[in-house]
C-alpha cells in the first residue's frame, strides 16, 4: 500500500462494472476545473430551493476534494457535465449520471464522450423530494460523473446506492476520489461534438448509465 492508496478498507471500487468492454477500467477528468453547466429546472415540481440544493450538492466535491482542483458552475460551451431536471426518472430513482462511450478503431481505445448528463428528479412516485435528500443525491450523482463509477457497499458513504438515514459524508468518499485522481485514467474523455470530424470513431456509441441512487 502506497501513500496514495488508502486501501480498500478505506475506499471503495471506482471502476466500471459494465458493459463488458470497459469492465475494470476507470475514468477521471484530466482538465481542471470540470466545466459544469446547470440548466434551470423547467419541469413540473421545480422549486428554487430544490435547485439551490442541487448546486450545494455538486459543490461538495469542490469543497472537500481539493486534490483535483476546483469545480465551477458555468454556462459556457462546451460543458463536461450537464445538469438536467426531469419530473420523474421512473420508479424510486432520484438521480442518475449518464455517459456514452465511443471506440476509436485507429487507437483501439474507448473514450468517455462529453458532456455527461447528471439527471435529477423533482418527484419520486408523484411526491416532492426534500432539500436535504436533493442535495445528497446531487452530490452522489456528481461523484459518479467525476469518475466514482461504482457504489460503496457501506451505508453512511455518499456513494452507497440507497438514500437512507445519511446525514454526513464519509472519509471513505474523500479517500476514494483521491485514490482515483492519483492514478492515470484508463478511459480518456472526448467531446461528442467533435466526433463528426473523426472518422476513426465508431458510429454507434455505447451508453453507460451509472447505478442510480434509489430511495429505500
Ligand atoms: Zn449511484
Amino acid at each position: 500500500m502506497s501513500a496514495t492508496d488508502p486501501g480498500l478498507d478505506l475506499r471503495y471500487n471506482v471502476e466500471f462494472t459494465s458493459p463488458d468492454v470497459v469492465i475494470g477500467k476507470k475514468f477521471s477528468w484530466s482538465q481542471m476545473p470540470v466545466k459544469l453547466r446547470h440548466n434551470s429546472c423547467a419541469v413540473a415540481g421545480c422549486t428554487t430551493a430544490g435547485q439551490n440544493a442541487v448546486l450545494r450538492g455538486v459543490q461538495f466535491w469542490q469543497k472537500n476534494a481539493t486534490l483535483y482542483g476546483e469545480i465551477q458552475t458555468t454556462y459556457g460551451e462546451p460543458p463536461d457535465v450537464e445538469i438536467v431536471y426531469e419530473n420523474s426518472l421512473g420508479g424510486n430513482v432520484i438521480g442518475i449520471c449518464k455517459a456514452k462511450l465511443a471506440y476509436n478503431s485507429a487507437t483501439r481505445q474507448y473514450y468517455v464522450l462529453t458532456p455527461l448528463t447528471l439527471s435529477i428528479a423533482t418527484t419520486v412516485q408523484g411526491l416532492p423530494i426534500n432539500e436535504r435528500d436533493t442535495e445528497f443525491v446531487a452530490a452522489h450523482e456528481m461523484g459518479h460523473c467525476l469518475g466514482l463509477w461504482d457504489h460503496s457497499p457501506k451505508d453512511g458513504d455518499l456513494m452507497n446506492a440507497y438514500l437512507t438515514s445519511k446525514t454526513t459524508y464519509s472519509a471513505r468518499d474523500i479517500n476514494s476520489i483521491r485514490w482515483l485522481y492519483s492514478h492515470n485514467s484508463d478511459l480518456p474523455t472526448y467531446p461528442a461534438s467533435a466526433l463528426a470530424s473523426q472518422n476513426a470513431f465508431a458510429e454507434g456509441a455505447i451508453t453507460v448509465t451509472s447505478p442510480p441512487l434509489l430511495t429505500p
